[in-house]
């Protein structure tokens, strides 16, 4: 599932490839993936409309139009948003596609159609679940290690679920969480109140490093993932622990342990993490 670095990564790519380029056409072959309003609407609404910038909300994509709508996309698990230069034969699964002045195309593929696209006519409401209740941005430069420190002060619950939480920090999934805590030498079934000062620090720093590093590399690609313009991810190289259940431990050696937290597969070093 596309987490924080792929949409960073999409959001970067379609700045770059769609901002103020007018949207021709708009045809929704799939009308399920439109979520909040009549897809004859949505197709209304984006003609003759321009992105005028790409912002990330956690996972969620928000494309700003001309018209003062906002396009709220979800990738969902396998969902893929990227434009086609030279428009070439439609992939199975593609639910929607905007025509682009110039001849290129913007798709929306999704398999499993677990993603979804929203339109907003105002500021972030409350018509959007998850949205509207989600925690701080992990990369945000406001969020100190001071601010952190403190935001976690009386919170509790097994640490892994409580990452994988959008309400508690936001954009960080599976791939992530696992990544994260084994950077930190923290056990992901800790749980979140036994973190002592030195502990919390170290959990900031190294989400902060690791996030960023993945959206250097262009995001993780493990099954369907791909960036705003069709490519895969470098990430899924560098994985340490996620998918490595049963390897051997890059630090020392000894088969990696799985277990599963929240119904999620969870892999980790029983030696280095504690
Ligand atoms: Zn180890």
């Amino acid at each position: 599932m596309p987490e924080l670095p792929e949409v960073e990564t999409v959001r970067r790519c379609l700045a770059a490839a769609v901002c103020g380029r007018r949207i021709v056409s708009c045809e929704v072959r799939h009308p399920d993936v439109v979520r909040n309003l009549e897809p004859a609407l949505l197709e209304e609404v984006l003609r003759n409309n321009r992105f005028t910038g790409f912002r990330r909300r956690g996972k969620y994509l928000l494309g700003d139009l001309e018209s003062g709508h906002v396009l709220v996309v979800h990738l969902g698990m396998t969902g893929r948003l990227f434009v086609v230069e030279t428009p070439c034969e439609l992939a199975p699964h593609t639910h929607l596609i905007m025509e682009l002045e110039g001849g290129a195309e913007l798709r929306f593929q999704d398999v499993r159609r677990f993603g979804g696209l929203y339109l907003l006519t105002g500021p972030l409401d409350h018509s959007i679940p998850g949205l509207a209740a989600m925690g701080p941005e992990p990369l945000d430069p406001g969020l100190t290690e001071e601010h952190w420190c403190r935001y976690l002060e009386g919170r509790r619950g097994n640490l892994k679920a409580r990452l994988l939480d959008q309400r508690l920090v936001a954009g960080i999934g599976n791939i992530y969480a696992d990544e994260i805590l084994f950077a930190c030498g923290i056990s992901p079934q800790r749980d979140l109140a036994s973190l002592n000062r030195v502990e919390r620090i170290r959990l900031h720093r190294q989400m902060r490093r690791i996030l960023t590093e993945a959206i250097d590399d262009g995001g993780s690609s493990i099954r369907d993932y791909v960036d705003g313009r069709g490519q895969p991810g470098g990430f899924q190289n560098r994985h340490r622990v996620y998918g490595r259940k049963g390897q051997a431990c890059t630090v020392c050696g000894r088969p990696l342990s799985g277990c599963r937290i929240s119904g999620r597969s969870t892999v980790f070093c029983e030696h280095c993490q504690r």
